[in-house]
Protein backbone atom coordinates (compact mmCIF):
# COMPACT_ATOMS: atom_id res chain seq x y z
CA UNK A 1 0.00 0.00 0.00
CA UNK A 2 2.76 2.43 0.47
CA UNK A 3 4.66 1.56 -2.51
CA UNK A 4 1.31 2.62 -4.07
CA UNK A 5 0.77 5.28 -2.67
CA UNK A 6 4.32 6.93 -3.08
CA UNK A 7 3.77 5.84 -7.02
CA UNK A 8 0.25 7.68 -7.57
CA UNK A 9 1.73 10.70 -5.97
CA UNK A 10 4.61 10.41 -8.22
CA UNK A 11 2.14 9.92 -11.20
CA UNK A 12 0.14 12.48 -10.36
CA UNK A 13 3.36 15.36 -9.83
CA UNK A 14 4.10 14.48 -13.75
CA UNK A 15 0.94 14.94 -14.50
CA UNK A 16 -0.06 18.06 -12.99
CA UNK A 17 3.37 19.39 -14.40
CA UNK A 18 2.42 19.10 -17.86
CA UNK A 19 -0.35 20.41 -19.55
CA UNK A 20 -3.45 18.71 -20.76
CA UNK A 21 -3.72 17.14 -23.87
CA UNK A 22 -5.04 19.62 -26.18
CA UNK A 23 -8.18 18.61 -27.51
CA UNK A 24 -7.59 18.74 -31.25
CA UNK A 25 -8.47 16.35 -33.83
CA UNK A 26 -10.95 13.63 -34.31
CA UNK A 27 -11.58 12.60 -30.24
CA UNK A 28 -12.25 16.29 -29.30
CA UNK A 29 -13.72 16.49 -25.75
CA UNK A 30 -16.04 17.55 -24.96
CA UNK A 31 -18.83 17.44 -26.56
CA UNK A 32 -22.78 17.95 -25.69
CA UNK A 33 -25.05 15.17 -24.52
CA UNK A 34 -27.86 15.07 -27.00
CA UNK A 35 -29.93 14.03 -24.35
CA UNK A 36 -29.06 15.86 -21.36
CA UNK A 37 -27.17 18.88 -22.71
CA UNK A 38 -24.20 18.66 -20.68
CA UNK A 39 -20.43 18.26 -21.61
CA UNK A 40 -19.92 15.39 -22.14
CA UNK A 41 -16.55 13.11 -22.56
CA UNK A 42 -16.11 9.56 -23.50
CA UNK A 43 -17.40 7.96 -20.53
CA UNK A 44 -20.51 9.91 -20.21
CA UNK A 45 -22.75 9.08 -18.02
CA UNK A 46 -26.64 11.01 -18.08
CA UNK A 47 -26.94 12.16 -14.78
CA UNK A 48 -23.94 10.33 -13.24
CA UNK A 49 -21.65 12.02 -14.95
CA UNK A 50 -20.88 15.85 -15.51
CA UNK A 51 -17.21 16.80 -17.35
CA UNK A 52 -14.88 17.88 -15.30
CA UNK A 53 -12.36 20.61 -16.94
CA UNK A 54 -9.76 20.65 -14.50
CA UNK A 55 -9.05 16.83 -14.80
CA UNK A 56 -10.45 16.95 -18.66
CA UNK A 57 -12.54 14.09 -18.05
CA UNK A 58 -16.11 12.30 -16.94
CA UNK A 59 -16.65 12.24 -13.55
CA UNK A 60 -19.37 11.24 -11.07
CA UNK A 61 -20.53 12.87 -7.75
CA UNK A 62 -17.42 12.65 -5.16
CA UNK A 63 -14.66 13.71 -7.69
CA UNK A 64 -11.56 14.96 -6.40
CA UNK A 65 -9.45 16.61 -8.88
CA UNK A 66 -6.47 14.33 -9.77
CA UNK A 67 -7.42 11.99 -7.06
CA UNK A 68 -10.40 9.93 -7.56
CA UNK A 69 -11.21 7.62 -10.87
CA UNK A 70 -14.39 7.48 -12.54
CA UNK A 71 -15.55 3.68 -12.52
CA UNK A 72 -17.17 3.24 -15.80
CA UNK A 73 -17.98 -0.71 -14.71
CA UNK A 74 -19.90 1.20 -11.38
CA UNK A 75 -20.40 4.67 -12.59
CA UNK A 76 -19.29 5.97 -9.72
CA UNK A 77 -16.47 7.76 -8.35
CA UNK A 78 -13.95 5.62 -6.68
CA UNK A 79 -10.82 6.32 -4.88
CA UNK A 80 -7.48 3.54 -3.39
CA UNK A 81 -8.31 0.34 -3.28
CA UNK A 82 -11.20 -0.19 -5.22
CA UNK A 83 -12.59 -3.17 -6.24
CA UNK A 84 -15.62 -3.28 -8.75
CA UNK A 85 -19.35 -4.37 -7.38
CA UNK A 86 -17.89 -4.13 -3.97
CA UNK A 87 -16.16 -0.76 -2.82
CA UNK A 88 -17.42 2.91 -3.40
CA UNK A 89 -15.84 5.91 -2.28
CA UNK A 90 -15.09 7.37 1.09
CA UNK A 91 -14.56 11.06 1.41
CA UNK A 92 -14.10 11.31 5.08
CA UNK A 93 -10.42 13.34 6.19
CA UNK A 94 -10.36 9.53 9.07
CA UNK A 95 -10.22 7.20 5.98
CA UNK A 96 -7.72 9.09 3.72
CA UNK A 97 -4.51 7.24 3.12
CA UNK A 98 -1.89 10.88 2.48
CA UNK A 99 -4.54 12.67 1.11
CA UNK A 100 -6.17 10.09 -1.25
CA UNK A 101 -9.60 8.82 -0.38
CA UNK A 102 -9.45 5.63 -0.62
CA UNK A 103 -12.68 2.79 -1.58
CA UNK A 104 -14.98 1.39 1.76
CA UNK A 105 -16.36 -1.93 1.54
CA UNK A 106 -20.30 -2.28 3.17
CA UNK A 107 -19.25 -2.61 6.89
CA UNK A 108 -16.84 0.01 6.88
CA UNK A 109 -16.78 2.28 9.99
CA UNK A 110 -14.25 5.09 9.52
CA UNK A 111 -11.23 5.58 10.47
CA UNK A 112 -11.62 2.03 11.99
CA UNK A 113 -11.84 -0.17 9.21
CA UNK A 114 -10.14 -0.37 5.84
CA UNK A 115 -11.15 -2.59 2.78
CA UNK A 116 -9.31 -5.73 2.24
CA UNK A 117 -8.84 -6.35 -1.68
CA UNK A 118 -7.29 -9.83 -1.22
CA UNK A 119 -10.19 -11.05 0.84
CA UNK A 120 -12.64 -8.79 -0.20
CA UNK A 121 -13.75 -8.04 3.41
CA UNK A 122 -13.95 -4.83 5.70
CA UNK A 123 -10.55 -5.07 7.49
CA UNK A 124 -9.91 -3.62 11.19
CA UNK A 125 -6.37 -2.85 12.49
CA UNK A 126 -5.33 -6.99 13.85
CA UNK A 127 -6.50 -7.74 10.09
CA UNK A 128 -5.16 -10.96 8.92
CA UNK A 129 -5.47 -12.71 5.50
CA UNK A 130 -4.01 -15.66 6.70
CA UNK A 131 -6.28 -15.84 9.52
CA UNK A 132 -9.69 -14.64 7.34
CA UNK A 133 -10.58 -12.28 9.34
CA UNK A 134 -13.28 -9.83 9.21
CA UNK A 135 -14.50 -6.51 10.73
CA UNK A 136 -17.32 -6.50 12.86
CA UNK A 137 -19.13 -2.55 12.42
CA UNK A 138 -20.69 -3.50 15.86
CA UNK A 139 -17.61 -4.16 17.86
CA UNK A 140 -15.77 -2.09 15.58
CA UNK A 141 -13.21 -4.84 15.75
CA UNK A 142 -11.49 -7.60 13.52
CA UNK A 143 -12.77 -10.59 14.23
CA UNK A 144 -13.00 -13.82 12.84
CA UNK A 145 -15.13 -16.64 12.72
CA UNK A 146 -16.13 -17.75 16.24
CA UNK A 147 -16.63 -14.41 16.94
CA UNK A 148 -19.44 -13.54 19.22
CA UNK A 149 -20.04 -9.76 19.87
CA UNK A 150 -19.83 -8.65 23.46
CA UNK A 151 -17.94 -11.88 24.25
CA UNK A 152 -14.88 -12.30 22.18
CA UNK A 153 -12.47 -10.48 20.68
CA UNK A 154 -9.62 -11.50 17.77
CA UNK A 155 -6.16 -12.31 19.55
CA UNK A 156 -3.62 -11.62 16.54
CA UNK A 157 -0.58 -13.11 18.40
CA UNK A 158 -2.55 -16.93 18.29
CA UNK A 159 -4.79 -15.54 15.10
CA UNK A 160 -8.17 -16.82 17.44
CA UNK A 161 -11.21 -15.35 19.57
CA UNK A 162 -9.89 -15.01 22.82
CA UNK A 163 -12.60 -14.57 25.88
CA UNK A 164 -13.24 -10.39 26.75
CA UNK A 165 -13.97 -11.95 30.39
CA UNK A 166 -13.72 -15.51 31.95
CA UNK A 167 -11.08 -17.97 31.62
CA UNK A 168 -7.40 -16.36 30.92
CA UNK A 169 -6.81 -16.75 27.20
CA UNK A 170 -3.19 -18.53 27.04
CA UNK A 171 -2.21 -17.96 23.26
CA UNK A 172 -1.88 -21.86 21.49
CA UNK A 173 -3.55 -23.38 24.77
CA UNK A 174 -6.50 -21.96 24.72
CA UNK A 175 -8.82 -20.05 22.63
CA UNK A 176 -12.52 -19.02 22.55
CA UNK A 177 -15.63 -21.27 22.18
CA UNK A 178 -18.48 -19.92 20.57
CA UNK A 179 -20.63 -22.85 22.09
CA UNK A 180 -19.17 -22.51 25.80
CA UNK A 181 -18.79 -18.88 25.60
CA UNK A 182 -15.55 -18.77 27.02
CA UNK A 183 -11.77 -19.44 26.90
CA UNK A 184 -11.39 -23.49 26.77
CA UNK A 185 -8.75 -25.66 25.22
CA UNK A 186 -8.03 -26.13 21.66
CA UNK A 187 -9.59 -29.79 22.06
CA UNK A 188 -12.54 -30.41 24.64
CA UNK A 189 -15.67 -32.18 24.59
CA UNK A 190 -19.18 -30.75 24.38
CA UNK A 191 -22.17 -32.33 26.40
CA UNK A 192 -24.83 -33.45 23.89
CA UNK A 193 -28.13 -32.18 23.40
CA UNK A 194 -27.50 -28.38 25.10
ZN1 LIG B 1 -26.04 12.97 -21.14
ZN1 LIG C 1 -11.34 17.14 -11.68
ZN1 LIG D 1 -15.68 -0.42 -10.47
ZN1 LIG E 1 -14.43 5.99 5.78
ZN1 LIG F 1 -6.92 -9.58 3.86
ZN1 LIG G 1 -18.95 -8.09 17.06
ZN1 LIG H 1 -3.88 -15.48 21.60
ZN1 LIG I 1 -16.75 -25.32 23.84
Amino acid sequence: MKRLAGLLLFLAACHAESPPPAATGAESYPKRCSSCALEAGPLHACGITRWCPNCRRDAASGHRCERTTYCKTCRAETGKGHVCGKTTLCLSPLCMLNGWPVDRGPNHVCGKSVFCPDCKVDAGLDHSCRAKTWFCPRCEVEASEAHRCDLSRFCSACSSERAVRGSPHLCGRTRFCPECGDDRPLVHAHAKGS
